[in-house]
Parts: structure tokens; C-alpha cells; sequence
């Protein structure tokens, strides 16, 4: 009866190692996560960035394209002005002409790249103002990052003070059981990670739901003895 009751003990001990562990191993977790986060957070605004860069660099190539054109025209207009000059001094009929229609070719020239670069006007009228609603996305999305970060990082904090509590309370709670015991459940828990212990559910086994046989489930009641799982080899306990 004794060995019976110490059993129980070390039952409820074991219960309470892993509720520690299971927090443990999901803070851990959710820690190992959070630098993980942040970075894709950086890699995304990063690549936002970069859009923006190339979409001003696009920008500044048409203006640059509207800027040739405007000298084209302007050397286009000279040319013309230096030929209506010169008809003035033509005496030969079939000369004139010829300047005349030269004339003539280059105004069209002329309106043709009148039209080059009100069209670059266009473009880069359009490009300024999506420009403008991107960087205040990016400005926005820049700013709820930062938000999220500084979150992420008090939570980080919080996260470490309790899992130095829980390692605290940890030590103390394996002090307390028996040293074989702990031994069979630090090794299942080093295979099966988060969960070494757990409550017989009716019939099945509480963490792989595995049917137990009707011994198992007998012993379990009994807390005479330590009863694994036949599936998952975990220690399973019957909750009173
Ligand atoms: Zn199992």
C-alpha cells in the first residue's frame, strides 16, 4: 500500500514536470520563431524598396528621353528658322522649292516629336503618381513593421523571463522524483520531443490515440507500476 501511495506522488510529480515541459518546449518554440519573423519582415520591405528604386530609375530614363527630346526639337526649330531665312535670299525658282519642301519635311519631323514627348509627359505625369502611392505604402508598411517588431521583441523578453522561471521550477521539480523514473521519462521525451506523459482517454492512449489493451489500461488504474503505451512508448497515467 505504501509503494502504492509513493507511486502516486511520483504520478503527480511527473504530471508537473510536464506541464513545465510542454510550456518549455512551445516557448522555445515560439522564440526560435520570432528572430525568423523579423527577418522575412526585413526581406519583404527590402524587396518593396528595391521596386521602388527601379521604378525611379525607370522615371528618371524617361525624363531623361523627354529632355533629348526636347533638344531635338529645339535644334529642329532652329534649323527651320536658319532655312525660312535663307528662302529670303534664294533668286532660283526650282532652289526654292527644294528648301521650301525641306522646310516642310522638317516641321513634320517636328510634330512627330511633338508627340514623342507629350506622350514621355504622359508617362512619366503616370509614373510620378504611382511612384508617390508606393513609397506611402511602403511608408505605412515601414512603420507597422517597426510597431510589430518592438512587439515582437518585448515578447521575446517576456518569453526568456518565464522560461528561466520554468527552467528554475523545472530543476527543482526533477530533484524531487525518483531518479529511475525520470530517467525513463527524459529518454522518451528526448525521441518523442514535447509530450513523454500522458492521460489514459478511455481507451486510447491520450497522445496517439492508439487502443490500449484492457492490462495497460488495468495497470494504469492501479499506480503500482510505471505502463507505457505499446504504440508510442509513452508513460501513461490514469486520471482519477
Ligand atoms: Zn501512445
Amino acid at each position: 500500500m505504501a509503494e502504492n501511495k509513493d507511486f502516486k506522488d511520483e504520478i503527480r510529480k511527473l504530471i508537473e514536470l510536464q506541464e513545465f515541459d510542454t510550456e518549455i518546449f512551445d516557448l522555445t518554440l515560439q522564440m526560435e520563431e520570432i528572430p525568423e519573423k523579423m527577418r522575412e519582415m526585413d526581406e519583404s520591405l527590402e524587396a518593396k524598396k528595391s521596386g521602388i528604386a527601379s521604378a525611379e530609375e525607370g522615371l528618371k530614363q524617361t525624363q531623361v528621353a523627354k529632355n533629348e527630346k526636347e533638344t531635338e526639337m529645339q535644334a529642329k526649330e532652329e534649323n527651320i528658322q536658319k532655312h525660312e531665312a535663307e528662302l529670303y535670299l534664294i533668286k532660283n525658282n526650282k532652289e526654292y522649292t527644294a528648301l521650301q519642301s525641306e522646310i516642310d519635311s522638317i516641321k513634320a519631323d517636328v510634330s512627330l516629336v511633338e508627340e514623342e514627348i507629350i506622350n514621355l509627359l504622359d508617362e512619366i505625369e503616370k509614373s510620378k503618381a504611382e511612384l508617390e502611392k508606393e513609397k506611402k505604402i511602403f511608408d505605412e508598411e515601414k512603420q507597422t513593421e517597426e510597431k510589430e517588431k518592438s512587439e515582437m521583441k518585448v515578447q521575446e523578453k517576456e518569453f526568456s523571463l518565464r522560461l528561466e522561471e520554468l527552467k528554475a521550477k523545472r530543476v527543482g521539480s526533477t530533484n524531487a522524483i525518483d531518479p529511475e523514473i525520470l530517467r525513463q521519462y527524459e529518454r522518451i521525451r528526448e525521441n518523442r520531443g514535447r509530450i513523454a506523459l500522458t492521460v489514459v482517454n478511455g481507451n486510447f492512449c491520450g497522445e496517439c490515440n492508439m487502443q490500449l489493451r484492457p492490462q495497460i489500461i488495468n495497470e494504469a488504474q492501479l499506480k503500482a507500476n510505471i505502463v507505457f503505451c505499446e504504440n508510442c512508448g509513452r508513460i501513461l497515467y490514469d486520471q482519477d
